[in-house]
């Protein structure tokens, strides 16, 4: 059973997202396209998907842009047009999403999980070297809760030993890694637009970008049926579009994806500042050169559960990201080999994700840290004298 949640003292949640004040916020506009794509008479792959996917291509700084039907298939549909399947490995992280494995499954592959960097939680080349074998095609660096992965490091590893590179940006929109955008370092970007994601809608969606124009002819025709003319399926494909309303809502939405990132950027900076001095508290660490949207504020703490309770009876919810190990999941424990995977197993039990969304205001996040600093005791070290 869930702890029983009580409210702050003026009587407030203060929640883990909230997606009604994003909806409010841009209500007028989504009103305003939904209204004239139904009256438009075009529902699938209309204009609006054709711009949204020029739009949100060109963000990331690269020249094609597939609208797909979710973050998962982005991923399978990537591996499939770069021909990795049956009798192949991709490496990723045990810490991540789900889906960034299912994806692999669903292409024909296998799997092949590592752990992440301790102190970055996401995936470095020393973790990828560990993972390699004679069968390894791909590897799906995942920008986990915001935080991009060393892309040129990444690349440069891809590059000597012959591997394709799938991004994982699907919580990632808008990252930046040496002031370049997630997304356009690797074979394919993979994004997700499902409502909690920094960019959302209010449904299923997701989008490929890349640098090839080869890929992008592949993608289309996977996600069509196989179809490269609308008529004949050359291969097996999947059917798996981005709606004609939810591109055109997404295009309102984009507009101030930036501005959102930079409120989230704000709160994070302010937990950072306020719980610099509690011990037991371990932040994600970040690379100079990357630049984080933090879709989630991660923080490692022993005696999560503890925490967690104390803030929930304050009114404060808080989620956590993610708490089986893909290691330790029946869909993908037969691929752990019976490797150790402390890291992840470790993230698993300790992290614990803060409210860090745009519409926070100040009060609220000054609960928050004055909570965490009285509950997370031996926080503050005292100067030696
Ligand atoms: C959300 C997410 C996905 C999958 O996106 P869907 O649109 O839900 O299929 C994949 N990887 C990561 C890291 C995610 O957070």
């Amino acid at each position: 059973m869930r702890p029983r949640r009580s409210t702050t003292g003026s009587g407030r949640t203060i929640r883990i997202s909230n997606l009604l004040a994003d909806f409010q916020e841009h209500s007028d506009g989504i009103h305003d396209a939904i209204s004239r794509v139904l009256a438009s008479g075009t529902y699938i792959l209309g204009e609006n998907v054709e711009a949204f996917e020029r739009e949100f291509s060109s963000y990331c700084g690269t020249r094609y842009g597939i609208g797909v039907a979710s973050g998962t298939d982005a991923l399978t549909l990537s591996l499939m047009a770069l021909g990795v399947g049956n009798g192949d490995e991709v490496i990723t992280v045990a810490n991540t999403a789900s889906p960034t494995a299912m994806a692999i499954l669903n292409a024909g592959a296998t799997p092949r999980l590592v752990d992440p960097s301790p102190d970055t939680f996401v995936m470095d080349i020393s973790n990828i070297e560990n993972g390699m074998t004679s069968r390894t095609r791909a590897v799906i660096p995942v920008h986990l809760y915001g935080n991009p992965c060393n892309m040129r490091k990444i690349m440069g590893f891809a590059k000597e030993n012959g591997i394709f590179v799938v991004e994982d940006c699907c919580q990632a929109h808008g990252a930046c890694f040496d002031d370049e955008r997630v997304g356009s370092f690797g074979d394919t970007g993979c994004f997700s637009f499902y409502p909690t994601k920094n960019l959302g809608g209010y449904g299923d969606g997701g989008m490929i970008v890349t640098h090839s124009k080869d890929l992008a002819y592949k993608i289309r025709a996977l996600r069509f049926y196989g179809m490269e003319d609308r008529h004949s399926s050359q291969t097996r494909g999947l059917c798996s579009r981005l709606d004609e309303l939810h591109a055109a809502i997404l295009r309102v939405k984009l507009k101030d994806l930036d501005a959102k990132n930079e409120r989230r950027r704000e709160n994070a900076a302010y937990y950072k500042e306020r719980l610099r001095e509690c011990a037991r508290l371990r932040f994600q660490e970040e690379y100079a050169k990357g630049m984080n949207v933090y879709h989630q504020l991660v923080v490692g703490v022993s005696q999560r559960e503890i925490l967690r309770r104390r803030l929930l009876e304050k009114g404060i919810e808080t989620a956590v990201h993610y708490p089986v190990a893909l290691c330790d999941q029946p869909a993908y424990r037969r691929y752990s080999y019976n490797k150790p995977f402390a890291v992840s197993r470790y993230l698993a039990k300790s992290v614990l994700s803060l409210p860090v969304h745009p519409y926070l205001d100040p009060d609220s996040l000054q609960l928050v840290c004055d909570v965490i600093q009285r509950c997370v005791k031996g926080g503050r070290q005292r100067k030696k004298v």
